[in-house]
């Protein structure tokens, strides 16, 4: 929905204007998955799916609600009452965030907010990240909070890790928050330190398509917490403060270190191998070897089917039918278990591409999946 209809419909229901329009988008993650809760490497980049919000400042401890992507009416709480995972509904996402900057010291006396998204939810494409960062960039500037981009992420995380109650990385947040039209985001998830990296696929003649299976995932589920203390239990194994510490050329021997601890060998093996394939996929694009990139995305698929095991049928059967089908690479994107997977091909392939994935879902008696092509959008900004 555009800016100007959040505009209008939360003049509807609040009965005065919004003192601002903003947006935050979803993300695909390119390369790095798994990876941002082992201190290392990930590269998202913003889909134009985005999440619109218009807010106004209240003086009265109130923040109201209103979801257009949502069954029911405002949802009022008060402030003091906010509790961390209180609250088992979509309004957890926002209350939230006011409940991260209100514990960081800054005073938020309260919000009016309807938001409406286009960001398709539970696809692992982040609509969760982007409904945080929409709600702590308005309230950063309606509050004059002076907040960079990356502390802005940092708080929504926590807002997600806290307050919902699911233990995400800082990817998600960080991609909605600051990712750049044109550009991929190449991210150290240990400092935050950031590079904005050149990814203009229409302009060497191909495309990058999502398929979101329409399997839903459940990121608070207890498979993502089991990867998530495997991997801290391989550190601790390993003597180091995160997986990000073992380097590729050591990666033998730290296997072999770890001896017959079967799971927790393919956990560090699968993040070893997917920080050093970010570090490839960098220097491929800024190579200007785009077309490359492809076998290192398959590889990570691999890896992650394989090792970390959070593939799903569905998700494999989008990556081996867009390979049979000419792709360059494919690969599942975001937590796994379903959600979406990306397909790099040449931009002539797209149509037979969709077709034979479309094709192979029907004769395996999936859900029909639903495919778009995804350019590299830009970050949260005020819109309105
Ligand atoms: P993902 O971030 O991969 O889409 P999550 O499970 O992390 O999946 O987040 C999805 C949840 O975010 C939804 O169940 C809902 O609670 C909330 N959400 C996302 N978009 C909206 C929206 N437009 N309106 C209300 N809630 C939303
Ligand atoms: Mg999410």
């Amino acid at each position: 929905m555009g800016a100007q209809q959040v505009r209008e419909r939360f003049a509807e229901l609040y009965g005065a204007e919004p003192e601002g329009v903003w947006a935050a988008p979803g993300r695909v993650n390119l390369i790095g998955e798994h990876t941002d809760y082992n201190d290392g490497f990930v590269m998202p980049f913003a889909l134009p799916h985005q999440a619109t919000a218009a807010v106004s400042r209240r003086t009265d401890g109130v923040l109201r609600l209103h979801s257009a992507d949502v069954e029911g009416g405002i949802v009022e709480l008060r402030l003091d009452a906010l509790a961390p995972q209180s609250d088992e509904n979509w309004t957890a996402y926002p209350a939230g965030v006011v409940w991260a900057l209100r514990q960081a010291g800054h005073e938020i006396t309260g919000a009016d907010i309807h938001l409406s998204s286009t960001v398709p939810t539970g696809a692992g494409l982040s609509s969760s990240a982007s409904l945080e960062v929409v709600i702590a960039l308005a309230l950063g500037d309606l509050y004059d909070l002076g907040l960079q981009r990356w502390q802005l992420a940092r708080l929504c995380q926590r807002a997600e890790n806290v307050y919902v109650g699911a233990p995400t990385g800082i990817m998600d947040q960080t991609a909605s928050a600051c990712c750049e039209s044109g550009h991929a985001l190449f991210l150290d998830t240990r400092d935050l330190s950031q590079q904005q990296i050149p990814f203009d696929l229409a302009a060497e003649g191909l495309r990058l398509l999502v398929v979101d299976t329409q399997v839903k995932h459940a990121h608070s589920g207890g498979e993502y917490g089991k990867r998530r203390a495997g991997c801290e239990k391989g550190a601790a194994l390993l003597g180091v403060d995160a997986l990000r510490d073992v380097a590729y050329a050591d990666l033998d021997a730290a296997l072999a270190r770890l001896g017959d601890e079967e799971e927790v060998v393919r956990l560090v093996r699968h993040v070893v191998t997917e920080d050093q394939r970010v570090e490839r996929v960098v220097a491929l694009l800024r190579a200007g070897e785009t077309r490359a990139i492809g076998p290192v995305l398959t590889e990570g698929h691999a890896s992650l089917r394989d090792d970390f095991r959070i593939s799903c049928p569905e998700l494999d059967l989008v990556v081996d039918t867009a390979l049979a089908n000419g792709a360059l690479g494919a690969r599942m994107t975001g937590g796994g278990f379903g959600g979406s997977a990306i397909v790099l091909a040449e931009a002539n392939d797209v149509d037979t591409l969709t077709k034979a994935v479309e094709e192979a879902f029907a004769v395996a008696g999936f859900t029909a999946p639903r495919v778009f092509e995804a350019v590299p959008s830009a970050g949260a900004r005020r819109v309105n």
